[in-house]
């Protein structure tokens, strides 16, 4: 914890974190080493964690990245950061992201971009853009993530780390502060498939306390780490690997594809026509959540309040203008308009049914092959300031979406360095609850 806390500090010009109190953090440390010396320790206990700022914490504020929500602190921990708690893991402090989780570049953070690592005039992706800095950087051996859309195996891939997000419904959302409540699922970002299948068995498990928690019991992702690729069927679809993608992040892939058949793997070419209307699909459905959780935000409750107004109307609308910077203001907009009466039949209903045949796509693909591997974005880590026009920018999340409108684990892993010197990755998706196989696919590539 000490090593940790020292590069944290040597490293703060990243603005990977956003709380950071070494007192509590050693404090837990030292109730490990007590654990460690009475011979009570488990496999995780005394290992440094940092949590996305996403997750409530009752150590460390919690703010969503967001200056609604500056300062606060929740009265109790998240389910995923006590259950890691809970297994002797000690919490380094709070990472940086897109407010509300809502970006591709952790360029919407109230309190500042995280620049990534490998580039300083590059971003470090998003929306989990501090996790994704800090174990490029080393400032943790491991770190939380959410993916709503992409915002684990985005960032993950811009950094050249390893990202997991599993099955919708396998980590417990409870204390994880709402984005789209159909599709958020925390996550992690690690060095390697092995860190994160340690540390994914002590994260998820069925939560009684949300509505959608699946009543799976956890498992032992490790099984798969040695188990190699021979007789895997790999779904490659094609369409997805020609125009749009930048040619060295394809030959990349296609390098991984390779090696994957050398060790026995079936490549399966596979259609996925309908995943290709996820963008659309998937900004409307997540506007049209993101509008409705963010309600709770009016200024009586907690957050932020502003400091003069008439009446509560005006009180709500002051603390409101003044508390949500520009995406969450648009995505609320956007969110309200498509469930208004007289949209409601023509956008956000027809998003469910589209949302629902690419879910049937997927299952039916998942049929004949074990797994699919294709690309996570159509490039490497742009420029800050490259992506600001918001349509340019939904666009771009166009091979993230599909997997997280059907629930499916997804997993990011570096495949290579491209000649403008930032790191490439490439994406597996599977079947719902198969996060041991591609942990385990990732593993004998790495
Ligand atoms: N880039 C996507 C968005 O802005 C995904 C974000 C996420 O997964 N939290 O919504």
């Amino acid at each position: 914890a000490e090593h940790y806390l020292g590069r944290i500090e040597a490293h703060r010009g990243l603005n990977a974190f956003l709380d950071v109190r070494p007192e509590a953090t050693l404090e837990e440390a030292r109730a490990a080493d007590e654990r460690i010396a009475k011979g009570e320790a488990g496999p995780l206990t005394g290992i440094p964690i940092a949590h996305k700022d996403i997750f409530v914490t009752r150590k460390w504020a919690s703010t969503a990245a967001s200056k609604m929500l500056e300062g606060y602190m929740s009265p109790f921990d998240a389910t995923v950061v006590k259950k890691l708690a809970d297994a002797g893991m000690v919490c380094l402090g709070k990472l940086n992201c897109d407010e509300f989780a809502m970006g591709s570049g952790n360029e919407n953070s109230a309190f500042g971009k995280v620049y990534n690592p490998w580039d300083a005039n590059a971003v470090p992706g998003g929306s989990s853009g501090g996790s994704s800095a800090a174990i490029a950087a080393g400032l943790a051996p491991i770190a939380t993530g959410t993916d709503t859309g992409g915002s684990i195996r985005e960032p993950a891939a811009f950094t050249g780390v390893t990202g997991i997000k599993p099955t919708y419904g396998r980590p417990s959302r409870l204390g994880m502060i709402a984005f789209a409540s159909s599709l958020d699922t925390a996550g992690l970002l690690g060095h390697t498939a092995e860190d994160c299948a340690m540390v994914l068995g002590s994260m998820v498990g069925f939560d009684p306390y949300d509505s959608t928690s699946v009543e799976k019991p956890t498992e032992d992702f490790t099984r798969d780490l040695n188990a190699g690729v021979k007789g895997l069927r790999i779904g490659v679809p094609r369409a997805w690997m020609g125009e749009g993608l930048d040619p060295e992040v394809a030959a990349s892939i296609e390098n991984v594809i390779d090696f994957y058949r050398r060790e026995g793997a079936e490549i399966v070419d596979i259609k996925l026509e309908k995943a290709e209307l996820g963008v659309p699909v998937y900004y409307v459905v997540a506007c049209a959540e993101a509008s409705s959780n963010l309600s709770r935000f009016d200024g009586v409750r907690y957050g932020h309040r502003a400091a003069q107004y008439e009446d509560i109307v005006d009180m709500m609308k002051r603390s409101r203008n003044e508390g949500f910077g520009p995406e969450p203001k648009r995505r609320i907009m956007i969110g309200t308009y498509v469930l208004s009466h007289g949209y409601y039949d023509a956008y956000y209903l027809k998003a469910q049914r589209v949302r629902r045949l690419i879910a049937e796509e997927f299952h039916q693909t998942f049929r004949s092959v074990d797994a699919i591997l294709c690309p996570i974005t159509t490039g490497t880590a742009y420029d800050f300031g490259a992506n600001a026009d918001p349509v340019s920018a939904y666009l771009s999340d166009l091979y993230t979406v599909p997997g997280s409108l059907a629930g499916l684990p997804g997993l990011s892993m570096p495949c290579g360095i491209h000649s403008n010197g930032r790191p490439i990755g490439v994406q597996l998706l599977g079947e719902h609850f198969t996060e041991a196989r591609l942990l385990g696919m990732c593993a004998h590539w790495q």
